[in-house]
This record gives structure tokens, sequence and C-alpha cells, in this order.
């Protein structure tokens, strides 16, 4: 799991989901005013 951790630069907590994820791989929540992992993005702003 630490590993897992290590393998991120910007290891974030999503807002959405819980999940963390790479702040670099995520994506803007539907308001745009912080930034969650990228599947919720995706499902939000579809
Ligand atoms: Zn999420």
């Amino acid at each position: 799991m630490s590993l897992y951790f290590e393998e991120m630069e910007m290891p974030t907590p999503c807002k959405n989901c819980g999940e963390w994820f790479d702040l670099n791989d995520g994506g803007p929540s539907k308001d745009g005013k912080y930034q969650i992992c990228k599947e919720c993005s995706d499902t939000e702003n579809r």
C-alpha cells in the first residue's frame, strides 16, 4: 500500500468517492472548485 502512495506525486483523497488519486491524474469537479479523481470527474462532467 505504501508503494502505491510513493508512485503518486500528489496523493489526494477524492472528495466525491474517498479514493486516493494522483492530483495530476484527476479532473475538476462539476463546479470546478477542486480536483477529484478522474473516474468521478468523467462521471460528473458527462
Ligand atoms: Zn472519486
